[in-house]
C-alpha cells in the first residue's frame, strides 16, 4: 500500500474512504481526479501485481496501464457522479513476473463516486471481485448441460456481484469515522449503522431493526422523515448542511444539535432504489463556536461603531479588513470604498509619514505602539494606538485632539504666563495646604510651591514640603486660623498681621485654589514692616505733636487768662493814675507851677497810652478766651465807614495823607455788631495811616471802596452774599514772608527796639478774630514799597 499525498491535504469525503480502503479485503484503489490513485491496498496489488513504476504524479495510466485500458471509459462516468458496475468481465493480466504467463481473469469491478460536503465529487472508489468460474465441462454433450452451466454461471454471477455490493457497502459504512447508517425499504428501517452513529442515539441503544421513526420519535415534525421519504421515492440525493435536529439522548434531554446530513439513495442491480444510505456528521461545535465568534464579532462590531475613537485593520500586507463609522468620517471616505483596498494606494499622501514608518515598525515588532501625530491626510494632530493582529495585520485607533493640543498648548502658555509672573514679582508667593484636627481646627500647613520672592519675604529656605511649625514653632496661632478660616469657606481674606518669629510684618492676600477638599490656599504676600515702622514712627509723631500742641494751647489759656487778670488789676492803679493827675492839675491839692503842669501832663499822656495798651490785651485776651458776645444787627456800610473816617482824619490831616470813600448806596448793610466793626475799620484805617507817608512819585493816600459780592460763595459770605470793604494804602507794604504772620498776636514786622510806631502787635489779631467771629473774614494782599489792601469781608444783609 502507499499513499500519494498527505492525508491531511484531502477532502474529508475522501478521508473517511482511506479507513475503509486500508480495512477492506476486496481488491480496491482510491483515486481523484482524472487518474491520480490516492491509495491502493495489499489485496489489489496481490492482484494487479506490483505497480509498473511509480512516477511522481501516481497516475493509474502509468501505474497499471493494463488496468487503465479497462476502466478507462467508465472512470470518466464516475466523475460525472455515476456509479456502475461492470459484471464478469474477462481481463488478461499482464504477466506479474517473467516467468508467468499471462492468465485470464473474470473480474466484477464496481465505481462509487465520492462526494464532499458540497455534494461535488471528489473521488472514486473502485472495488473489485474476482469471479472464479465453475470449472467448464470438457465436452458440451448436450444443449442441456450448456444451458444448465450458463444458468448456473449467471446466477454465480449475480451472488458475487451482490456481495461485492455488500461487503462493500458494509465495509464502507462501518469503518467510517463519520455517523452513518443503511435504512432500507420505504419505512426506512435501519440495516447498517456504525458506531459514530449509534452514539447519535446515546449509549447502547441499538436501532438494527428499528424504523427511523421508532429510533428517533423526536424527530417527527422536524421534516426529517420528509427528507427520507424524498430520497426514497425520487431517487435524488438530498444534502443539507447545519441542519438543525433536536434530540434526545439517553437521558431523554432534549438537545438542538447542528448537522451536515447527506442522505443518499441506494439502489439494486436494476437500478431501483432500495435504501437510503444517511451520514450525519455532528457539526455542533463548530456552529456553536462559529455562532459564538459571531455574535462576539457582532459584539465587538457594535463596539467599533460606537466608540468615538476611529479604528480600521489591515491585514499583513496592509489591506482595510475594517473601518469604522468614525473613520469614515474623519478620512471622509467610505469604507465601502476602502475595504479590500491597500492602505498606501487608497492614501498615498500617507507614504513617507510617521504613521507609515510606525505601521512598519509595527509589523517588523509585532508590539503595540502609541504617538501622536500630525494626519498628513487631515491635517490635523492624531492620538493614535497600533496593536499587532493576530491575522498578521494590525489595528488602529486614533482620535482628533485638535481641541485637546490646543487647549493644552493655550494651558501651556498661559501656565507659562503665570509662573514668569510668580517667578518675577517682588511679592512672596506660596501654595499652603491646610492641617486640620478631627474637630477642623486647623492646626498646621505644608508649603506646596513657594516663589523666589518667597524666600527674601521670609527667610525660610527650601520650604517646599516642610510644616509651618517645624519651620517656625512661635508662629502666631492667628496665622492658621485666618488660613483655616479661608480654606474652609473659600472666602478670599486682605489684612496685614506681624509675624513675629519672622521678625516681619506682612500685607496678605490669601485665597483659597484646586478643590475644596484639597483645603489649598495660595498666599499672595508683601513684608511691610519698614513701612510700617515709618507709619508707626508717624503715629508716634504725630501723638507728640499733638501733645505739645495741647500743652501749648493749655499754656495759651494760661496766659490769656493771666493777660486778662493783669490787665483789670494794672487798669485799677491806672485809672488812679489819671485821677490823681487830673486832681492835682485842676489845683484841689494846691497851687500847680508851669513845671508841675508840664510833668503831670506827661504822666497823664503816659498813662493814657499804657491805659490803650492794656485794653488791647484785655481785649485780645477776652476775644481768645472766647468771652466775646457778639449783638449783630444790619449796620449801614456808609454809616460805618464814615464814623470810622471822623475818628482818624485829624491824624490822617496831621500826616499830610489824603482820604478817599469810594462811596456806596446808603441802604447797604452787613450783618455784624456794630461795636465791633467799628474797632476793625478804625484799626485797619490807623494802621493804614501810621505805615503811610509823604512821598515824592505820588500821592500819599488812603482809599476806602466796597464791593458787593452776590453769589457770596467765598469766605464770609451769608445766605444773600457779602460785601467787600477794602482799606488801600500806599505805605511801605508787608514783605511776602510776613504777611500771614501780621495776624499773629504780638507780631509786628518792624522789631527794632526803637521803631517809630506805638503798639503791641495785638490789632489785627483782634480784628480778624472780630471778622470771624461776626461770620467774616478779614485778609490782606500786599506789594512791598507800593503799599497794602486789607479787605473785610462781611455777609450782606
Ligand atoms: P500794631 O499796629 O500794634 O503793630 P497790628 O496787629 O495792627 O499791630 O499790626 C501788626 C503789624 O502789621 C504792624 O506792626 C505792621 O508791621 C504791620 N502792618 C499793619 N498794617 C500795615 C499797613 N497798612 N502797612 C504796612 N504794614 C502794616
Amino acid at each position: 500500500m502507499s499513499q500519494a499525498t498527505d492525508a491531511d491535504d484531502l477532502p474529508p469525503a475522501l478521508r473517511a474512504a482511506t479507513t475503509l480502503v486500508l480495512a477492506t479485503d476486496l481488491p480496491t484503489i482510491l483515486l481523484r481526479g482524472p487518474s491520480t490513485v490516492v491509495l491502493h491496498n495489499d489485496a489489489f496489488t496481490k492482484l494487479a501485481g506490483p505497480p509498473q513504476s511509480l512516477p511522481p504524479g501516481r497516475d493509474l495510466r502509468d501505474l497499471w496501464p493494463a488496468w487503465w485500458t479497462l476502466l478507462a471509459a467508465r472512470l470518466e462516468r464516475t466523475w460525472n457522479g455515476e456509479s456502475s458496475t461492470a459484471i464478469d468481465e474477462p481481463f488478461f493480466s499482464p504477466p506479474k513476473g517473467a516467468s508467468v504467463a499471462p492468465r485470464a481473469l473474470f473480474l466484477t469491478t464496481t465505481f462509487s463516486p465520492l462526494r464532499d460536503e458540497s455534494g461535488t465529487v471528489a473521488g472514486a472508489l473502485l472495488t473489485v471481485h474476482e469471479v472464479r468460474p465453475s470449472p467448464r465441462p470438457l465436452s458440451p454433450e448436450s444443449e442441456q448441460a450448456r444451458l444448465l452451466d450458463e444458468s448456473e454461471r449467471a446466477r454465480a454471477r449475480m451472488l458475487a456481484e451482490l456481495s461485492a455490493e455488500r461487503e462493500r457497502l458494509r465495509i464502507l459504512i462501518l469503518s467510517m469515522p463519520a455517523p452513518v447508517a443503511l435504512l432500507v425499504g420505504p419505512e426506512h428501517r435501519y440495516e447498517l449503522a456504525n458506531d459514530a452513529y449509534l452514539q447519535l442515539r446515546g449509549a447502547n441503544r441499538d436501532v438494527i431493526g428499528l424504523t427511523l421513526a421508532e429510533a428517533f420519535p423526536e424527530l417527527a415534525g422536524q421534516g426529517i422523515f420528509e427528507r427520507f421519504d424524498g430520497v426514497y421515492q425520487t431517487g435524488v440525493p438530498w444534502t443539507g448542511l447545519e441542519t438543525i435536529v433536536r434530540l434526545e439522548r439517553g437521558d431523554a434531554v432534549a438537545e438542538d444539535l447542528w448537522f451536515d446530513l447527506r442522505l443518499e439513495p441506494v439502489r439494486d442491480i436494476g437500478g431501483r432504489v432500495t435504501g437510503v444510505l444517511v451520514l450525519a456528521l455532528d457539526v455542533s461545535n463548530q456552529v456553536r463556536a462559529r455562532q459564538a465568534a459571531e455574535s462576539a464579532r457582532t459584539q465587538v462590531t457594535t463596539i467599533l461603531e460606537s466608540i468615538g475613537d476611529a479604528f480600521y485593520a489591515v491585514d499583513s500586507s496592509f489591506r482595510f479588513t475594517y473601518v469604522n463609522r468614525k473613520a469614515e468620517e474623519l478620512w471622509g471616505r467610505r469604507r465601502d470604498d476602502l475595504l479590500g483596498k491597500h492602505y498606501w494606494s487608497e492614501f498615498p499622501a500617507a507614504m513617507g509619514s510617521e504613521s507609515y514608518h510606525m505601521h512598519h515598525r509595527l509589523m517588523a515588532e509585532r508590539r503595540p505602539l502609541h504617538y501622536e501625530t500630525v494626519s498628513p491626510l487631515i491635517g490635523r494632530p492624531l492620538d493614535v494606538s497600533l496593536f499587532p493582529a493576530e491575522d498578521g495585520g494590525l489595528s488602529c485607533y486614533f482620535r482628533d485632539i485638535s481641541e485637546r493640543t490646543e487647549s493644552e498648548s493655550a494651558l501651556r502658555r498661559s501656565e507659562a504666563r503665570y509662573r514668569t509672573l510668580f517667578e518675577s514679582i517682588d511679592e512672596g508667593f506660596c501654595v499652603i495646604e491646610l492641617l486640620f484636627d478631627d474637630q477642623d481646627r486647623p492646626i498646621d500647613y505644608v508649603f506646596i510651591e513657594t516663589n523666589p520672592a518667597f524666600v527674601r519675604q521670609t527667610g525660610l529656605e527650601n520650604a517646599v514640603g516642610k510644616r509651618m511649625r517645624e519651620l517656625a514653632p512661635s508662629h502666631e496661632e492667628h496665622w492658621f486660623e485666618t488660613y483655616g478660616r479661608v480654606a474652609l469657606t473659600g472666602a478670599p481674606l486682605r489684612f496685614d498681621a506681624p509675624a513675629e518669629a519672622l521678625h516681619r510684618w506682612y500685607d496678605v492676600f490669601a485665597f483659597r485654589i484646586g478643590d475644596p477638599e484639597e483645603r489649598r490656599v495660595a498666599v499672595l504676600f508683601n513684608d511691610v514692616s519698614p513701612a510700617r515702622t515709618a507709619s508707626r514712627e508717624r503715629e508716634r509723631l504725630l501723638s507728640v505733636a499733638e501733645q505739645a500742641r495741647a500743652e501749648a494751647e493749655a499754656a495759651n489759656r494760661a496766659k490769656s487768662e493771666f493777660l486778662a487778670i493783669m490787665s483789670h488789676e494794672l487798669r485799677t492803679p491806672l485809672n488812679a493814675i489819671g485821677g490823681y493827675s487830673e486832681l492835682l492839675e485842676s489845683g484841689i491839692y494846691g497851687a500847680v507851677t508851669e513845671v508841675q503842669r508840664g510833668a503831670l501832663a506827661r504822666i497823664q499822656r503816659s498813662q493814657r497810652h499804657l491805659l490803650t495798651l492794656i485794653n488791647g490785651v484785655l481785649d485780645f485776651s477776652r476775644v481768645e478766651a472766647g468771652a466775646v458776645s457778639y449783638d449783630v444787627s444790619n449796620v449801614h456800610v456808609a454809616e460805618a465807614v464814615a464814623e470810622a473816617e471822623s475818628l482818624v482824619a485829624p491824624e490822617l490831616r496831621a500826616k499830610g495823607l489824603g482820604y478817599t470813600w469810594a462811596g456806596a448806596a446808603p441802604e447797604l448793610a452787613v450783618r455784624a455788631d456794630h461795636e465791633k466793626l467799628q474797632q476793625i475799620l478804625l484799626n485797619l484805617l490807623a494802621n493804614a495811616a501810621k505805615f503811610t507817608y509823604p512821598r515824592d512819585d505820588l500821592p500819599a493816600r488812603i482809599e476806602v471802596s466796597c464791593e458787593v459780592d452776590d453769589a457770596g460763595v467765598g469766605p464770609g459770605a451769608g445766605p444773600r452774599g457779602r460785601v467787600l470793604i477794602r482799606v488801600r494804602d500806599t505805605g511801605e507794604g508787608i514783605a511776602a514772608d510776613q504777611i500771614e504772620r501780621i495776624f499773629e498776636p504780638f507780631v509786628q514786622v518792624d522789631q527794632r527796639l526803637t521803631r517809630p510806631h506805638a503798639g503791641v502787635g495785638l490789632g489785627l489779631a483782634i480784628s480778624r478774630d472780630l471778622a470771624r467771629g461776626m461770620g467774616g473774614e478779614l485778609t490782606v494782599e500786599s506789594t512791598p514799597g507800593e503799599g497794602s489792601v486789607f479787605t473785610l469781608a462781611l455777609p450782606k444783609a
